[in-house]
């Protein structure tokens, strides 16, 4: 079963053997290549700035055009997939980072998460009083963002063991991983000019897959008072394919209904259309395979399946909120959901949950026992629209492996 059916087409950067670099299109087991595509002449009917974005060597100019222009390309692809495109197997190509990340936000917009994760940390008071008014986030570093199939060495970093009244250093003993969507910003917005949410979507290209590596003794110990830092910096793991928000439009869903008592957002965080369609019914999984279980030739393990849909805040209300104060996004910043947790127990989005810190951990089908993640260990995050009626569209998979010590 292909996540990249004729109604996905998403975008990447690849290279074919020794050849050079090209921006392609998933087309199941195949790629189009759009640099050889825009250079055969393929494109002339668009206009000469979305011609030379094709031939770069990112999505980043890509990116920064807009919707019209999007569209417009997307349709010319379809035509061009019923005559003999340029094809390119996907098992010869490598694919590289789709584009250049200047910046990376990370945000909190679970709701299940913030609790689940307060509650373990301040059990009396598991969700802090501005989290139904401000779409928590913090600027997380571009330059350690990596692609699936990069191996993740375990952090050292200062953390308190329990009981301890001075700090250790040295390997992180609660190196966990954080299942998460990813928003690539598409056209941005000037320094000094915030997005009105009415129009926060047209600044947003497509969609990856997103795993925020996080040691939780080290952030445990720095996060206070002013958040994630080293706990987080070390890597972060995206999918190499961007589904663009058209492919998604069939896809999207009513914001999730807050509660009764809840306080609306405020004007600025609020729209009928957001309201209406401002979420995406989006399946995300997680797998692991330890080093034993691949030894043994096993299936991957499932941890944990949820919906992106279960979101308090939604991809507009982010980008209105990031820009509110006048702060630019650009062509190929990054904004990433945050841990994408449901109410169910089934839908816990990171380790740290699932064990409730380690005091209950997992028993894999080897009967190794995981509070944390080993050395060896492998996670996959999955993604992907299912819907009666239409086609199951995938935003791939997104791996990574914890480095044998
Ligand atoms: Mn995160």
């Amino acid at each position: 079963m292909t996540d990249f059916p004729i109604q996905n087409l998403p975008y990447g950067v690849f290279r074919n053997g020794d050849g050079p670099v090209s921006i392609g299109i998933a087309i199941e087991d195949f790629i189009l290549d759009l640099r050889v595509t825009a250079t055969a002449g393929s494109l002339k009917s668009l206009p000469p700035e979305t011609r030379r974005a094709c031939a770069a060597e990112s999505l980043n100019a890509l990116m920064a055009l807009t919707p019209a222009h999007w569209r417009e390309l997307r349709a010319r692809i379809v035509d061009l997939l019923s005559g003999e495109p340029y094809l390119v197997p996907m098992k010869d190509a490598v694919m590289l980072p789709p584009a250049v990340i200047g910046d990376y936000t990370d945000f909190y917009a679970s709701i299940f998460h913030a609790t689940n994760v307060g509650s373990l940390f301040r059990p009396d008071n598991p969700l802090l009083p501005n989290y139904k008014y401000v779409p928590i986030g913090y600027h997380g570093r571009a330059s350690s963002i990596v692609l699936s199939g990069a191996a993740i060495r375990r952090p050292a970093g200062q953390a308190q063991d329990p009981g301890a009244t001075t700090p250790r250093f040295g390997p992180t003993r609660a190196l966990d991983y954080e299942l998460e969507a990813g928003f690539f910003i598409g056209t941005g917005n000037a320094l000094g000019e915030a997005v009105p949410i009415e129009s926060a979507e047209d600044q947003v290209f497509g969609m990856c897959l997103v795993n925020d590596w996080s040691a939780r003794d080290i952030q445990a110990w720095e996060y206070q008072p002013l958040g994630p830092f080293l706990g987080k910096s070390f890597a972060t793991t995206i999918s190499p394919w961007v589904v663009t928000m058209e492919a998604l439009e069939l896809y999207r869903a009513p914001l999730y209904q807050r509660p009764e008592g809840d306080p609306a957002p405020l004007p600025y965080l609020d729209s009928a259309r957001n309201r209406v369609r401002g979420a995406i019914d989006l399946t995300l999984e997680v797998e692991i395979t330890s080093a034993q279980m691949r030894a043994r030739d096993m299936a991957p393990f499932r941890l944990s399946r949820g919906n992106l849909k279960d979101l308090y805040w939604s991809v507009a209300q982010m980008v209105a909120h990031h820009t509110s104060n006048g702060c630019n996004l650009r062509p190929g910043d990054l904004l990433a959901s945050g841990t994408v947790s449901g109410l169910s127990a089934e839908s816990r989005g990171c380790l740290l949950e699932i064990t409730r810190r380690g005091a209950d951990p997992v028993a894999l089908p080897t009967g190794e026992l995981r509070k944390f993640l080993e050395d060896g260990d492998e996670i996959t995050l999955r993604g992907y629209c299912e819907r009666a009626g239409l086609p199951r569209i995938g935003l791939g998979t997104c791996s990574g492996t914890i480095a044998l010590g």
